[in-house]
């Protein structure tokens, strides 16, 4: 057995009520989700009396042909998209994950991590059950087939008041799609709506991570399912219940620095907004003389051009992205300095030649990337180069679902600042202050923010113990 200290995975989900094309709209959402998850994908689909399932590793339109669509023909689908360690075990713990309970057929799909799933699968694996898979979903599912409950909706009700932690779920029956977020609201899940052809009489109800999704699908959003809710969406119609009294929210506040897409409506807000008030607040906290503003694509695009309105620089494309690259290439045997970065980005030299470049990206993980990206801006030929992150410095690692790694490989959880400028290579180095960042996303208006990866200050009890690793066996 070999306990990686991964225990974190990122992940996009979508569930499709009444469609008669319900498999290929998820198909769609997942595919405005792809950024949310590479590696593994997959549907679980109804089509009233029994589900079918695929799920396979790789991306969303590579996995789902037409054939494959085909054999997914159904009324009612829920979606999955996942990154998290490769290894042999991926595909076992690739979602939704189906099962046969008492109270017929169900499949989850799960977006965040739970945070005491190993006491859990402890307790039931001493009671007898047998696990597939290492993945925390796969606890819910036992404690959900194992409720005393009578009522699906009960059993699902009682299985998420036992489990802590970071939950945007949807599951499906053979003729409900229910769909939840946990109490402190840590990950997305939207709600929204496709009208009914003239002549049927339902509305397409979709829930997705993000609401571009919506966008491609001809949905418009309605609301979030709220922390705490339970959406269920039948044959009766939608109804909604609080499975368990909220404490204080706590949204993951990555979502807008990095994670969700800039054209998406994350806990109620523009992430585009919220990523150009970064770069405006970047720019007032800290100013620098200097010639262009020059974003790292994609993640730095917009607080860049936030930036630069704010400073009065002008805004410059000196890096551009290759969006063509396969998951697998050819390096030369002689190793090429900077080979990765360089197969993705490459410098625009006329523009950048004898320039002071303002540099911004949304954050610094291990700091790899950035020194690569700075020695790249200044073989092209510029003066100077000031690095500027629109999020403050990454000092712990997230036990939510965010890919962080731990806290021995975060460079800033480890070095100073000025340590880690000189180690990048930059002119200057600047972060945005947290107080900067939550006011940029508006916390306290609409929603309180979780910002452990800058504080250290988790919403909830961590027990390291209690936490699954990710893909641990093998
Ligand atoms: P590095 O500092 O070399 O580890 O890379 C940092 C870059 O990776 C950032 O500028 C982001 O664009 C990107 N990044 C940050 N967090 C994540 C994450 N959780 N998953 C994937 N990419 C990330």
């Amino acid at each position: 057995m070999l306990i990686s200290d991964k225990f974190r995975e990122e992940c996009g989900v979508v569930a499709i009520h009444a469609h008669p094309e319900a498999e290929k709209l998820a198909y769609l959402a997942l595919h405005a989700l792809q950024h949310r998850g590479q590696e593994s994908a997959g549907i679980v689909s109804s089509d009233g009396e029994r589900l079918r399932s695929h799920r396979a590793m790789g991306l969303v339109a590579d996995i789902f042909t037409e054939e494959v669509l085909t054999s997914l023909r159904g009324v009612l689908a829920i979606g999955h998209t996942r990154y998290s360690t490769a290894g042999d075990s991926a595909l076992l713990n690739a979602q939704p994950i189906m099962v046969q309970s008492n109270k017929g057929a169900i499949a989850i799909a799960h977006n965040g991590n739970l945070v005491n799933a190993g006491a859990i699968r402890a307790r039931l694996e001493g009671q007898g059950s047998i696990f597939q898979t290492n993945s925390d979903t796969e606890v819910l599912v036992h404690l959900i087939a194992l409720s005393r409950e009578e009522t699906l909706p009960d059993a699902i009700a009682d299985a998420l008041r036992r489990v802590e932690g970071a939950f945007s779920l949807v599951i499906i029956s053979r003729d409900r799609i229910f769909a939840v977020r946990d109490p402190r609201g840590f990950r997305p899940l939207a709600m929204g709506r496709i009208p009914a052809p003239t002549g049927e009489k339902k509305d397409t109800v979709v829930f997705a991570s993000e609401t571009c999704a919506f966008d491609l699908l001809g949905a418009t959003y309605e609301r979030d399912v709220k922390p705490g809710e339970l959406v269920i969406v039948g044959p009766e119609g939608i109804s909604s219940r609080f499975y368990a009294p909220s404490p204080a929210v706590s949204s993951c506040i990555f979502e807008h620095v990095y994670f969700s897409r800039p054209d998406s409506i994350v806990f109620g807000r523009s992430v585009d907004q919220s990523r150009d008030n970064m770069g405006r607040q970047l720019a007032r906290e800290a100013p620098v003389e200097a010639d262009i503003v020059v974003p790292v694509p994609d993640s730095g695009n917009t607080a860049a051009i936030g930036y630069a309105a704010e400073s009065g620089i002008p805004f410059r494309l000196g890096l551009i992205r290759n969006h063509y690259i396969g998951r697998t290439f050819i390096e030369p045997q002689q190793s090429v300095r900077d080979f990765g970065v360089k197969l993705k980005l490459n410098a625009v030299r006329t523009m950048l030649e004898g320039k002071r470049v303002i540099l911004v990206d949304d954050s610094i993980v291990r700091g790899t990337t950035s020194r690569k990206i700075v020695r790249m801006i200044r073989n092209a030929g510029a003066r100077e180069v000031h690095l500027r992150i629109s999020c403050p410095p990454t000092i712990s690692p997230c036990f939510y679902g965010v890919d962080t790694p731990s806290k021995r490989e975060l460079i800033a959880a480890n070095q100073s600042v000025e340590e880690i400028r000189q180690f990048i290579g930059a002119d200057s180095l600047a972060y945005l202050s947290i107080e900067g960042l939550k006011k940029a996303c508006g916390d306290g208006e609409n929603a309180t923010y979780c910002s452990a990866c800058y504080t250290g200050n988790y919403p909830t009890r961590i027990d390291v113990e209690e936490i699954l690793p990710v893909s641990a066996t093998r």
